[in-house]
């Protein structure tokens, strides 16, 4: 079924990512947000999902979260890597009609896609959004600039669809109702050449990058620890409490943490419970991330570290036996209870 070219003038799509055949927390909570941008410019919400045929179909769990539409391609030809030709197929639905906005998770996949199809688009994409609005009926895309020394509002007035990407912990996960309704329209795919793409191997980073967005409770390092050895002490301590490792970008520099623990602006937007930041100055870059956290714990020696002013409770003490400290405490107690 396709669209005539004006009625996608008035839909948002979300062009959502699949992990372990689930929707991934930044698609379903941009789904949320586009919900709500479309409730109140009286538009649709849709979602754009590939399926694999490997797992259960997300179309329905899309429909449930806020989408109105589903646009589906399902085949067995796409596999994780194949972006381009995600790129190529979302290209060719939109020559009926594009529409109004399209976002994209900033995750690997969806980074890669959305910038193929904004050059094959000609227009322009926003990168990473901390906000995304409306003004005088156009996208206003948020996001910090020069470092973080600059909050930035973008419009892109030009070219439709006026395109996003956004990181999960941004905007919050809606509720989902299993008995909302929507149109699932399955799309052929394009015939487009061969990927330029090759997957030539996984690594068990990918699962850490995952649990961090998720994480109810993490445990951060930064320069203040000092060593690989002062990262083993982190990691240990954060097993022990059931935390999730995370770093700062500094610390991942100096190659004592993998980048897939990095928080910030560069790294993950985070939103747990309760993060705890150890020997981390609390500079904005880093701070960026750690916005949606509930509670903030900071230790570190100077009292005059920017990351008290975040903080809910600060501790002046050497990070080192702060986490000697909690490992010795809920060493007595059974794992993983904070
Ligand atoms: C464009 C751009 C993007 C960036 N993106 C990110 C990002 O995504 N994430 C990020 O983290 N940074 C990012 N940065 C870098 C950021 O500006 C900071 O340089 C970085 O966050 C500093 O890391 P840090 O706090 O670990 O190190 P430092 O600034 O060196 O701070 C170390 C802290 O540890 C304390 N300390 C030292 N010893 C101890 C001890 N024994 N016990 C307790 N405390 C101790 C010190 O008092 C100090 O406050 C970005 C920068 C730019 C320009």
């Amino acid at each position: 079924m396709i669209k005539r070219m004006e009625d996608r003038r008035s839909e948002i799509w979300v062009c959502c990512e699949k992990r372990q055949s689930r929707l991934t927390a930044a698609s379903s909570e941009l789904i949320g947000k586009a919900r709500e941008l479309a409730d109140s410019l009286g538009y649709s919400a849709a979602a754009v999902i590939f399926e694999d045929m490997s797992g259960e179909s997300a179309a329905q769990t899309a429909i449930g979260l806020g989408a109105d539409i589903v646009y589906r391609f399902c085949h067995s030809r796409f596999f994780r890597t194949e972006e381009d030709l995600q790129a190529w197929a979302i290209a060719d639905l939109m020559e009926s009609g594009r529409p109004w906005a399209c976002l994209f998770p900033a995750e690997t996949h969806g980074r890669l896609t959305s910038a193929l199809l904004a050059a094959r688009l000609k227009t322009g994409l926003t990168a990473d959004c901390t906000g995304l609005s409306v003004e005088d009926g156009w996208l206003l895309q948020t996001r910090p600039a020069f470092g973080g020394s600059l909050i930035a509002d973008i419009l892109c007035r030009h070219s439709l669809p006026q395109m996003a990407s956004v990181q999960s912990g941004v905007f919050p996960r809606p509720e989902p109702d299993a008995d909302r309704q929507g149109v699932i329209i399955d799309c052929a795919l394009p015939a487009a050449g061969p990927s330029a793409l090759k997957l030539i191997g996984c690594s068990a980073e990918r699962k850490a990058e995952e649990s961090l967005s998720e994480a109810k409770v993490v445990l951060a390092g930064g320069m203040g620890l000092g060593s690989v050895r002062g990262f083993r002490a982190l990691k240990r301590a954060a097993d022990r409490i059931g935390a999730v490792p995370a770093a700062s970008r500094a610390a991942v520099g100096a190659g004592l943490a993998p980048y897939s623990w990095q928080v910030g602006l560069s790294g993950k937007t985070i939103r747990p419970e309760l993060y705890i930041a150890c020997g981390i100055s609390g500079a904005v870059q880093h701070m960026a991330g750690v916005r949606g956290a509930a509670r903030v714990i900071a230790v570190n020696l100077d009292k005059k570290a920017p990351v008290f002013d975040c903080a809910d409770v600060g501790i002046i003490a050497d990070c080192l036996v702060f986490l000697e400290k909690l490992e010795t405490y809920f060493g007595a107690r059974p794992q993983g209870r904070m």
